[in-house]
């Protein structure tokens, strides 16, 4: 079959949820337009920005650092930066790290790398060891990877930090609050967060349009040097459920990922409406910033400090 966009070439992908068939070419084109657009749309960065790019060394933070690295071509006072956190689970990062370099060494872009380890004293399996039985290792790392980010983006001197969640990542949260009974939490989800606080680097989204398997087949497309190993812990956590869930949905429903999200853009504004301004403190222990006394970073540590 040929490419439906072209015409002249032979098709690789069905997208079912607007019944393209693209080849190869038009595929990852089509793939960098959408981002450029949601980066358009949201106005994600300025001119001089200098950003750090979260990368984990998976398909999808691989083809978020290829597809900017692209964009920002054109924009010559930019800065792209790569930053990766390992946060001490066995050797899982190790390979992970090596092709980041990789790629960033052909793209000429600086990697650094922090760990868990000298940012917080522990490793995640450290964490894992003195947790106990009702221990969720995914939720202590969420936070403490988030926090470990934001961290090395400002040390670094980054105006944005861009990560890689895809739509199936947004939709997948959406779900997860509902489930979890926590829909207020759900004001945070946004493509660009807020400027609330001086110490937090701006988070930016540019693939929240793009579907995993789009992303996927994009590193695959495009050559990147990603790594397929999953994190040894991620069987434990509810998103990898709802993640089954939604694709079974998604294959009977083509484009219910985009619907979902969609439709939490209409409601946001009045879920912020019910929430207010959150004005943010310094935690009494770190001083990074914090809605409560001290940060759930901090409450994580001093958990695992107390058990051992
Ligand atoms: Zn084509
Ligand atoms: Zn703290």
């Amino acid at each position: 079959m040929l490419c439906t966009k072209c015409g002249k070439r032979e098709a690789v992908y069905h997208r079912r949820y607007s019944g393209e068939s693209l080849c190869s070419r038009c595929f990852l084109q089509s793939v960098e337009e959408r981002v450029k657009r949601t980066i358009n749309q949201y106005g994600m960065f300025e001119p001089k920005d200098r950003i750090a790019v979260a990368v984990s060394g998976g398909k999808d933070s691989l083809t978020l650092l290829q597809i900017l690295y692209k964009i920002e071509q054109k924009f010559p006072k930019s800065e792209l930066i790569a930053i990766t956190i390992d946060e001490g689970i066995g050797d899982y990062r190790r390979e992970a790290i090596k092709l980041v370099g990789q790629l960033c060494n052909r793209l000429g872009v600086e990697h650094h790398v922090y760990t868990f380890r000298e940012i917080y004293g522990y490793t995640l399996d450290d964490v894992v060891e003195a947790g106990g039985v009702e221990f969720k290792p995914c939720s202590y790392c969420g936070v403490l990877r988030r926090r470990a980010l934001n961290f090395a983006a400002r040390e670094l001197g980054a105006t944005k930090l861009a990560v890689a969640h895809t739509l199936d990542d947004e939709a997948q949260t959406i779900i997860m609050n509902l489930l979890r009974g926590d829909p207020l939490r759900l004001a945070r989800l946004k493509p660009v967060s807020d400027f609330v606080h001086p110490r937090l680097v701006r988070r930016v989204k540019p693939l929240c349009m793009v579907p995993e398997a789009e992303t996927a087949l994009y590193a695959y497309l495009a050559r990147l040097p990603y790594t397929n190993r999953q994190c040894p812990y991620a069987h434990k956590a509810l998103r990898n459920e709802v993640r089954i869930f939604l694709n079974r949905l998604e294959f009977k429903h083509p484009s219910t990922k985009f619907t979902i999200y969609k439709a939490f853009e209409r409601i946001r504004p009045a879920i912020e409406a019910t929430i207010g301004e959150v004005k943010l403190n310094e935690c009494k222990i770190c001083g990074e910033p914090t809605p409560g006394e001290i940060c759930q970073a901090c409450k994580l540590l001093n958990k695992i400090t107390n058990h051992q």
